[in-house]
């Protein structure tokens, strides 16, 4: 990766982290489900909104670090307006992303969360990254009411 592209993904991130995108919590939401990740001490609450097998709305509370912090906040708003299906595969997308086949990843396919990819080079990070995933994915198959990334 180049030094430049690097730096950019870096401003991304910390701007993700200093402002968080769909920050609140959602009083009428349809799913409400938290995501923690005991390695790090990563806690989110994450609340969507569905309309049939859309996502009308995502938003998320909770702290975390830097990269978990603008993992779920560049999620919520990619998610916005995608299906669940869609969304799904955004999940296998990232996940695949970031445990290391990213040569398996088409990285203009998932937009924004290409600045996310060098997580796959710090290992203790990736459950950082992929934790606001995994509540999705819990969200969306309505199975559970918290996760744990352990
Ligand atoms: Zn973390």
């Amino acid at each position: 990766m180049f030094d430049d592209l690097r730096d950019l993904y870096q401003e991304v991130i910390f701007d993700h982290n200093r402002n968080p995108r769909n920050f609140h919590v959602m009083e009428d939401a349809d799913r409400k489900v938290e995501g923690f990740n005991p390695l790090c001490g990563d806690r989110l609450t994450l609340f969507l909104k569905l309309d049939g097998d859309k996502i009308t709305d995502a938003s998320f509370q909770g702290s975390g670090c830097a990269i978990s912090t603008a993992s779920v906040s560049l999620m919520t708003e990619i998610v916005k307006g995608k299906t669940e299906s869609e969304a799904e595969d955004l999940f296998q997308k990232f996940h695949q992303m970031t445990t290391g086949k990213e040569e398996e990843v088409n990285l203009e396919a998932i937009g924004k969360l290409a600045v996310l990819a060098g997580v796959r080079e710090y290992p203790a990070r990736v459950k950082c990254a992929t934790l606001a995933w995994h509540t999705l994915d819990a969200a969306l198959k309505n199975e559970q009411e918290s996760i744990s990334t352990e």
